[in-house]
């Protein structure tokens, strides 16, 4: 959140508006991820997640805010998975990652945001429970010792399967997943390789 003490936002629809600007060309090894805004918070809504917290300021802190939702992909880790117990049960497991490329982007758009005027930034990590883009544990990759499915999405060792969903993805990229899966869907299916 950019905060501006001093100026009200107004804003009834927000407008959508995404920046890959600080994708790449830093000098971490991987790339820092996107930005998009996020809606418009309200007080109630900060209210959830700070339940001890006074509602004035809390509306406040609301109405005087640009929003941003940033993303920094976890990198792939044979430890972060998906798995089934003896007992049925799911599990997911997963110990964050690649924070130095995340921390980076966070302090590349603080910094722009203060120079657009807004002198106080606040930030929160979101955390598993925050978990709507998720991919992999069914990885895609040449190596049946090493993946799941092929480059077509077809199940490794069972020949009447393809995976066409994010499980195949072999990293995240950092971006919102669904328009990815559909036009990998689509190039699978125009390859003709799945047949009744
Ligand atoms: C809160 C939230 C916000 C998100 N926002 C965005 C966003 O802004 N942009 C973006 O790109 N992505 C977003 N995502 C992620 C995106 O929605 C998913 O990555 C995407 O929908 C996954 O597509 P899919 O086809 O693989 O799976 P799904 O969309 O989950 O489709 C799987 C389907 O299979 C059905 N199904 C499950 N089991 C069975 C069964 N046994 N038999 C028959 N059918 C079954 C389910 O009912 C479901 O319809 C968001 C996700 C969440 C949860």
């Amino acid at each position: 959140m950019a905060v501006d003490p001093r100026c009200t936002n107004h804003v009834r629809f927000q407008k959508t508006l995404g920046m890959n600007d600080w994708y790449l060309g830093s000098d971490q090894e991987r790339p820092l991820g996107t930005v998009q805004m996020l809606g418009k918070l309200k007080a109630p809504m900060f209210k959830a997640a700070r339940p001890w917290a006074p509602e004035l300021p809390l509306k406040y802190v609301a109405n005087h805010s640009v929003d941003l939702y940033l993303t920094t992909e976890d990198v792939p880790k044979p430890e972060n998975r998906v798995r089934l117990d003896g007992h049925g049960q799911i599990w997911v497991d997963w110990t964050s990652n690649n924070l130095s490329s995340h921390s980076e982007l966070l302090k590349r758009v603080g910094r722009t945001m203060k120079r657009a005027g807004y002198p106080l930034i606040l930030a929160e990590r979101m955390g598993i429970e925050t978990n709507s883009h998720r991919c992999g544990t069914a990885a895609m990759g040449e190596d049946p010792a090493g993946s799941v499915i092929d480059r077509d999405c077809r199940a490794h060792d069972l020949t009447n399967l393809w995976l066409l969903d994010s499980s195949g993805f072999p990293s995240s990229a950092g971006l919102n997943p669904a328009l990815t899966i559909a036009a990998n869907a689509l190039r699978v299916i125009d390859t003709g390789v799945i047949h009744a």
